[in-house]
């Protein structure tokens, strides 16, 4: 196993002569097993960890610079959105948001000055599916770059690099860590420029994640894939079950054959993610509350991804710093519920949920 150097600094033979390591902000052993870990998973040259998946899109922002235009999403993590138009729109970067599962959309935001586009897919938490193949072959054609944040799918359900993204950014909080104790971030990318860029940073501004947190993270990596396939396998039957349910309204699953862009996540995934949202019949968001607050197993918390199942109230919660008007625009109605689904007992879970209903 990989030992924890919990340490803040190294040894030196000489001045400036070392084994690789000279301060621990810039780099650590336990960091480095993480970050090449990530990298060959997502199929990457390298990797940079940091202390979460905000400080990852923080310093991966920072490679931007005042009047850059970065077309986004718009429907995505709130906090993602948050940082987008509280800390760098105020520094003159221009974020357009758009519906990026309608290609003609991100073509009418493209200008002379736009250098990145940043695709989340899986969306959070509409779980609208993006053609990553056709936005990076959009990219790379106007020569900007593209991100893609795989949090919602993990690296063993879809890699975007090969899908030709150029940096692949994740929340290793959630699916990676797998187990909700530990928080982290991670941008994968086999551009050299961009990795020199990604470490000057985690160098300059220091939001490095420590030497535990590595463990915890390379730890939670060893069962990705049991873990995912157990929870994909849950995921696909509570979707079916409230697909049936009298009480439901829209249930948002990428596995869903009604699903828009059903065809779309068949193609560049391997399965369709644990991740599911839901609009009640009674289209209220007292009664979406009400719900979230009923079930039993299903643990009323903010985050996704790990072993126990958690439901949530995006409105209210995960996307409470997005303005109403800009949520009823991206389609985020406030009586939308999200479930990530862990690996319990499938029938338990759908249990618990019935028993919410009733
Ligand atoms: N990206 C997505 C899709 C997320 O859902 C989240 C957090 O929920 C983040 C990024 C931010 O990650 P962190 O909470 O580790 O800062």
């Amino acid at each position: 196993m990989p030992p924890i150097f919990q340490t803040s600094t190294y040894v030196q033979q000489a001045p400036n002569v070392h084994k690789g390591y000279d301060y621990a902000r810039v780099g650590n052993p336990t960091r480095t097993a993480l970050e090449k870990l990530i990298a060959g998973l997502e199929g990457a040259d390298e990797c940079a960890c940091f202390a979460s998946g905000c400080a990852a899109m923080d310093a991966v922002l920072k490679m931007f610079r005042p009047s850059d235009r970065i077309i986004a999403s718009n429907d995505l993590y709130g906090g993602t959105y948050r940082l987008f138009t509280e800390v760098f729109a105020p520094f003159n970067i221009d974020f357009v948001f758009v519906d990026m599962t309608d290609i003609d959309q991100v073509k009418q935001a493209y200008n002379e000055q736009t250098k990145l586009l940043w695709i989340e897919t899986p969306t959070n938490p509409l779980l609208r599916v993006v053609d990553i193949q056709a936005l990076t072959d959009f990219a790379r054609h106007n020569d900007i770059l593209s991100l893609v944040d795989n949090t919602f799918a993990s690296p063993y359900l879809q890699q975007p690099l090969e899908l030709g993204a150029d940096m692949v950014l994740h929340s290793t909080t959630k699916y990676l860590g797998g187990h909700s104790d530990v928080i982290g971030g991670a941008v994968a990318t086999s551009d050299e420029e961009i990795m020199e860029k990604l470490r000057f940073q985690v160098k300059t501004t220091g939001a490095v994640p420590g030497p535990m947190d590595c463990y915890l993270t390379l730890r939670g990596i060893k069962t990705l894939s049991v873990r995912m396939k157990q929870s994909v396998e849950n995921a696909k039957a509570i979707a079916d079950f409230l697909d049936n349910h009298p009480a439901v309204g829209q249930v948002n699953y990428p596995g869903l054959e009604s699903h828009q862009q059903h065809e779309v996540a068949r193609k560049q995934m391997k399965d369709f993610g644990a991740m599911v949202s839901f609009s009640l019949k009674d289209d209220s968001q007292e009664k979406a509350k009400e719900f979230t607050s009923r079930t039993k197993i299903f643990a009323l918390a903010e985050s996704l991804g790990g072993v126990e199942s958690l439901i949530s109230h995006p409105a209210s919660m995960t996307h409470g710093s997005m303005p109403k008007k800009v949520r009823e625009k991206a389609g985020l109605q406030d009586s939308l519920i999200r479930l990530s689904i862990g690996i319990e007992d499938q029938e338990d879970l759908i249990d618990d949920l019935d028993q919410a209903f009733e």
